[in-house]
């Protein structure tokens, strides 16, 4: 198990943490971000299957998306659930990757994340703006296996 403390400094997960908050303040969508410590044969099935272990699809509009990012294997990907790919294009998670990977290649995952967390936030927020009765459906926390 990674143990949150190792990883992030409590600086950092705030900073993700916020971040999925500000992103959430723009939309109805959920976003959350999981870290693995083992490596993965084919990151963007991992990422389904750990979007399915958190049960994110448990949202009325099934607007869940998932930064996950796998650290043996160096690799990252971005799940969003049906609602928003029938509404967003493969270019759209190619440019947000591309995004998180000019900061990760400087050696700053956080700032990688949360630009990341921003793009999906105003992305989402085209399709699924944020309601006056919103409720967080899923909690605003980082994750690990
Ligand atoms: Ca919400
Ligand atoms: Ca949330």
């Amino acid at each position: 198990m990674t143990k949150k403390e190792n990883f992030f400094s409590s600086k950092e997960e705030i900073q993700i943490i916020n971040a999925i908050k500000a992103a959430e303040n723009m939309t109805s969508g959920e976003i959350r971000v999981h870290i693995s410590e083992k490596a993965d044969k084919d990151s963007m099935v991992a990422t389904q299957k750990i979007f399915h272990e958190l049960r994110m699809f448990n949202t009325r509009e099934r607007n869940g998306v998932l930064i996950h990012l796998s650290i043996s294997s160096k690799s990252f990907s971005i799940f969003g659930d049906e609602g928003i790919n029938k509404v967003v294009g493969q270019e759209f998670w190619d440019s947000t990757k591309d995004i998180m990977q000019n900061h990760f290649c400087k050696g700053d995952l956080t700032g990688g994340i949360c630009e990341g967390i921003n793009s999906v936030g105003e992305k989402l927020r085209d399709f699924f703006p944020y309601k006056k009765d919103d409720i967080d459906e899923l909690p605003n926390e980082v994750s690990y296996d």
